[in-house]
């Protein structure tokens, strides 16, 4: 039976190069997939998954309205082996459970690649619902930017270098930068914990 598998991380921890490398092994094998990216994230790159190491593919862009599940309907094929997604974290509860029913009613994989948690601290949707569904959770691993701990959060901060504990879920052309940091960290950081 196919699996919904959710390979979660702060930022900056490799899921695009870790997307891209699953999906050439699948189109190397001569197996067809389907790549996905949110809008949200989608307009910087013009619809390209991109990694830092340069591999780069095109994806179907989605916005809050799109169904996976119909997209995918009417698009299976015999030869058609994975779904894989990025940034999943900026998906709604509706698509996380369209996703599982691709997987259980088409016996096709999917491949989810997200942020745990945001800059307050708190779990995204997509995240949140995938931590719930997901059949394999794996967490991609990165270390904290002011220590030697794993890194597990992510701190806003603004072009002054100040921590921001307020504002939107998603900037979109602010000139805000993230920071990596562990629990501990985080706390000091922000007092939001
Ligand atoms: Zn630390």
């Amino acid at each position: 039976m196919a699996k919904i598998h959710f390979f979660y991380s702060t930022m900056n921890a490799g899921k695009s190069t870790a997307l891209l490398q699953s999906n050439h092994n699948y189109i190397e094998n001569g197996m067809e997939t389907i790549l996905f990216i949110p809008k949200a994230d989608a307009d910087k790159n013009d619809g390209y998954i991109e990694s830092r190491i340069g591999l780069r593919a095109k994806a179907i862009i989605v916005d809050n309205d799109f169904n996976f599940y119909t997209y995918v309907k009417a698009n299976v094929s015999k030869n058609l082996q994975c779904i894989l997604i990025d940034e999943v974290q900026f998906l709604n509860k509706s698509q996380v459970i369209q996703i599982g029913k691709i997987t259980d009613k088409f016996n096709i994989p999917a491949m989810c690649y997200g942020i745990r948690t945001d800059f307050r601290g708190e779990l995204f949707e997509g995240s949140k619902y995938l931590l719930a569904l997901a059949d394999n959770l794996i967490e991609l691993k990165t270390v904290c930017s002011m220590c030697s701990r794993k890194a597990t959060m992510v701190v806003r901060l603004d072009n002054n270098g100040k921590v921001l504990t307020e504002g939107e879920k998603i900037q979109i052309g602010g000139n805000e930068t993230y920071q990596v940091v562990c629990r501990k960290h985080f706390r000091s950081l922000t007092k939001l914990i």
